[in-house]
């Protein structure tokens, strides 16, 4: 036998990749999980809040010993205009505890890594794999730029941009309304400074998304996330928006940082770190085929990303599971057939993944066409009703209100706002049917 043939190559580091080596060694297959980075998180950024009950599906009680943030306890719903800005905000309740963590993913990745190698896979950093390996159709392996390593199946987590899915003929290239760019800085502040201005104990994290301002009309959103002494700003925007409006991403970041509801709480910071990435946006309907004879596909690279609810880890971490346990089924039964392998499929659509991002099938679509009014109009007027409604000025409260439904429909056709509301209809039926 080959020495360089395992049970199972899995290629990339990242959620989806840890998930699905460290079930396989739970297993006692033989796995290697293969990663171009220095170390398992270094190549990795995102916003950044892990999920907890699905992350502990994984690693039960993670938080007693993996190098978290922030407990996030508060989720704020920030809707700006040009220069006001409308906030809600809900405190979750205290059975609630532990539902998200802020994590630095080059920490929280190293942790995840190691956790995989004491379960007994092995770990290969600083190795690009640059093609897979086929015999008579099935792939059975994959080249690195030194070696080539063998197995029975080959599961692909390497990311948004899976230029192996791609070689694979599962995938064609990325489409620009498709995917967003997000950029973020993470900004250092004192620990006391921090919780005073988040009104934070000392374990406690807050998450904000920011909506409209200098994202008014596009489909992108910005967020402001709690670290134990740092906070991150940042934002994403879908790259078609960019290109067709010559946009800078940094300018409108920048934009975001000078907002008066935002710059508050980063002033007198300390740039640490400015980083960019790219975010699956097409949902369910971008999803491509995620398995073929002697492969599968998981996290990011399959496009399991539900960016209406933000979120991406526990997707890549329960799809990589459930490629994982597909793979141990097909090792018992020594078929690593495409047939074999459409189980994966089955797990995924019986699980919430499938779920939830064929009930969010439509959204994305719809907010696309009419990101003017969602994300640009209605923040505005939500911003108005509240100017309106706070404002004292010795006039009558009725002619205040009367000029605001004024201003609200002279801003907006009749034929409009009846079209948003049917289309907002359709957005809440395609999520409950
Ligand atoms: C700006 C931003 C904000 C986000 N915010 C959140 C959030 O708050 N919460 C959340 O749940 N999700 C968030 N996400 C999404 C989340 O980060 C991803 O869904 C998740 O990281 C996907 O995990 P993955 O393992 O599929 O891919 P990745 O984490 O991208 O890991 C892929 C790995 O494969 C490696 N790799 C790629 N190609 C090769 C190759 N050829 N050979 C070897 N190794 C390779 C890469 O180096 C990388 O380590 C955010 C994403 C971004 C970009």
């Amino acid at each position: 036998m080959n020495e360089n043939k395992v049970d199972v190559i899995v290629v990339g580091a990242g959620p989806a990749g840890v998930s699905a080596g460290i079930t396989l060694a739970r297993a006692g297959k033989k796995v290697v999980i293969i990663e171009r980075g220095d170390f398992a998180g270094s190549k990795n950024m995102f916003g950044g809040a892990i999920y907890a009950r699905p992350t502990a599906e994984i690693f039960p009680n993670f938080w007693e010993t993996a190098p978290v943030e922030r407990n996030n306890v508060e989720h704020k719903y920030v809707v700006m205009s040009g220069s006001d800005a409308t906030t809600i905000s809900y405190k979750h309740k205290e059975q609630d505890a532990y539902n998200s963590f802020t994590v630095i993913r080059a920490k929280w990745d190293r942790w995840c890594i190691n956790e995989a190698k004491k379960a007994g896979a092995y770990f290969a950093p600083r190795t690009v794999v640059r093609d897979l390996i086929k015999r008579s159709g099935r792939v059975i392996g994959v080249k690195t730029d030194l070696e080539s390593f063998y197995s029975d199946i080959v599961i692909l987590a390497d990311g948004v941009n899976s230029l192996l899915a791609k070689k694979a003929g599962l995938r064609s290239d990325i489409k620009d309304n498709a995917v967003a760019l997000g950029i973020k800085e993470v900004i250092k502040l004192p620990k006391n400074i921090l919780e005073e201005r988040f009104n934070l104990d000392s374990d406690t994290g807050s998450v904000s998304e920011l909506i409209g301002g200098p994202l008014s009309g596009m489909l992108g959103l910005g967020y402001l996330y709690t670290n134990k002494e740092s906070v991150v700003i940042g934002l994403g925007v879908t790259l078609d928006e960019l290109k067709k409006r010559k946009l800078k991403p940094y300018d409108l970041l920048n934009e975001l940082k000078l907002h008066p509801a935002i710059e508050p709480f980063i002033k007198g910071g300390e740039l640490l770190e400015y980083s960019a990435h790219l975010i699956p946006e097409g949902g369910y309907n971008s999803i491509p085929k995620l398995y073929t004879d002697g492969l599968m596909v998981a996290g990011d690279a399959g496009m399991l990303v539900n960016n209406v609810h933000w979120e991406g880890t526990n997707l890549a971490l329960v799809s990589g599971k459930l490629a994982a346990e597909t793979a141990i089924e097909a090792l018992e039964a020594h078929d690593f057939s495409e047939n074999m392998l459409a189980l994966y499929q089955e797990k995924l659509d019986s699980s919430f993944i499938m779920k939830d991002l064929k009930s969010y099938k439509d959204i994305i679509g719809i907010v696309h066409s009419n990101s003017k009014s969602f994300l640009g109009y209605y923040p505005e007027q939500i911003n108005a009703f509240f100017h309106t409604f706070t404002n004292v000025d010795s006039m009558p409260k009725k002619e205040n209100f009367r000029r605001f439904i004024k201003n609200f429909i002279k801003n907006r056709k009749i034929s409009d706002l009846f079209k948003d509301a049917c289309d907002a209809l359709k957005m809440g039926i395609g999520v409950l049917k």
